[in-house]
């Protein structure tokens, strides 16, 4: 991508500056900032701005660059300046007032998302924007540039299309954030990931149908870090693709390790993020592994979000196929949450749906009929349907009254390391129940006696 440059042609007070020039004006602005006025600094991105340049090709990116900077410029006036960063980022500031900074950004926002004409087609975009001020990021112009980038991550986790001012938790976490997808390459060669296992029971039976791997991992400096605090930075750093790998192998090599232990191994899911669903080699991966640990592919389920399977949902059809024609069953996870579409369910083939803990966890009529309706819907597409997240006894009777299968939650387990999960299955195997099924297991806090289960 070409740097767009201030157009010479245009209007005199609708210019965009150099980088350099940008910083010099801020440092002007926030050094003869008045008492009462604040100094806005805000970083805007464009939101999939690469499909432009894909689908229109880079010449048409320029042009759209140059009319986004002449908006952002004309919009800011006579109030601020506006520069053109690299790529598809723009950096602008404006001397207001804190009550209306919010008022800014959305003038901002709405300018860049008017239609653009280029080579004879229309492009429409949306912009997600980051706001630093001299109220609450201090006088350096360079911290407030800083700390507007750190809002700018916030407003594209936030889901895009909007904007997010500055807080100091946020430029900690994106700090964090930087620092762990630093960490990664060294935690899967020093062996910092592990696994955690959870058990999924039969509702009526109680007994062990399944286990979720969820990964963990033991951070040298920071301790136990939880999976909701890294797979967002693993997806976008590329880095859960080997991680990702690492578990699926992992999880192959422990059903061996059972295997040979004589234990009553039962299936194990593994989540798999959508990138690395979408890897040309992923099925042949897993059949290469399930092949090398000698592993019945019956014994691996794979867990895919609802999204995950929409954004493709032709080639993401024909994996799932490759994957049940092997054997290996397929879940669609946190459903009812994400961006689904019950036609998309309906033309893809999986096993089971697992019901998002929202709705399990939701106390009221409201929400649990909306978990009714999605066990129904479960049925009649031949599904076993999985309650997530299930706490309370009350819950379990709630999701039996609405013919739910499956259950799992901290009611029964919390996620427990692979021996704890061992000596589970192989105390359940003395009240062994039902083919393919480790026998019940009790709810945790009680002793170990099917009746205990009340389920
Ligand atoms: P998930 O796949 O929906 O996994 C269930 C999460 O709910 C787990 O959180 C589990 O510990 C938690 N959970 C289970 N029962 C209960 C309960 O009764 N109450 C509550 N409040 N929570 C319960 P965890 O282990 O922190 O994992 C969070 C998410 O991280 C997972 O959600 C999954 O989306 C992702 N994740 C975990 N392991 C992997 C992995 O190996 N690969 C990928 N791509 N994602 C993973
Ligand atoms: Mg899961
Ligand atoms: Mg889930």
């Amino acid at each position: 991508m070409r740097r767009a440059r201030g157009d010479r042609t245009g209007p005199r007070l609708h210019r965009w500056g150099s980088r350099t020039t940008f910083c010099r004006g801020l440092k002007r602005a926030v050094g003869g900032a008045r008492p009462g006025e604040t100094v806005a600094v805000l970083c805007l991105d464009l939101d999939q701005f690469r499909i432009v340049n894909y689908t229109l090709g880079h010449e048409a990116g320029d042009a759209v660059i140059r009319t986004v900077a002449h908006r952002l410029a004309e919009c800011i006036g006579a109030a601020g300046s506006c520069a053109h960063m690299g790529g598809d980022e723009f950096a602008l500031y404006v001397r207001t007032s804190d009550a209306d900074t919010a008022t800014w950004a959305e003038r901002v926002l709405a300018a860049v998302e008017q239609p653009i004409p280029v080579v004879g087609r229309e492009v429409r975009l949306t912009a997600s924007l980051g706001i630093a001020t001299t109220s609450t990021s201090g006088r350096d112009a360079n911290r407030l540039l800083c700390d507007a980038a750190a809002a700018l991550h916030e407003a594209k986790e936030g889901g895009r299309n909007t904007f997010r001012q500055h807080t100091p938790q946020a430029s900690r976490r994106f700090m964090d954030q930087i620092l762990l997808a630093h960490d990664f390459e060294r935690a899967l060669s020093n062996g910092e990931f592990f696994l955690e296992y959870q058990p999924r029971v039969h509702i009526h039976s109680g007994a062990i149908t399944s286990a979720e791997a969820l990964l963990r991992w033991r951070h040298p400096e920071r301790g136990l870090v939880a999976p909701g605090e890294f797979i967002g930075t693993a997806e976008r750093t590329g880095w859960i693709v080997p991680i990702g790998r690492w578990v699926v192998e992992e999880v192959c090599r422990q059903i061996r390790e059972w295997l040979d232990a004589g234990l009553p191994v039962v299936r194990v899911a593994v989540n798999v993020s959508a990138r690395q669903f979408q890897l040309d080699d992923f099925v042949h991966h897993v059949a290469r592994t399930l092949s090398c640990h000698r592993i019945d592919p019956g014994l691996l389920e794979i867990e895919l979000t609802e999204t995950t399977v929409v954004e493709n949902v032709e080639s993401a059809r024909r994996k799932l196929e490759a994957l049940r024609g092997m054997g290996v069953s397929v879940a669609i996870d946190d459903f009812g949450v994400g961006y689904s579409s019950l036609s998309v369910l309906h033309r893809i083939p999986v096993d089971a749906l697992k019901l998002d803990r929202t709705f399990v966890q939701e106390n009221g009529i409201g929400g649990w009929s909306v978990m009714g309706t999605i066990i129904d819907l479960g049925h009649r597409l031949n599904l076993c349907v999985v309650g997530e997240g299930v706490e309370t006894e009350r819950q379990v009777s709630v999701l039996r009254a609405h013919r739910c299968d499956e259950v799992q939650g901290f009611y029964f387990s919390r996620p427990v390391p692979a021996p704890d999960f061992m000596r589970m299955l192989a105390a359940s195997r003395l009240g062994r129940s039902g083919e393919g099924a480790a026998g019940p297991v009790a709810p945790r806090g009680s002793a170990q006696h099917p009746e205990v289960m009340g389920v």
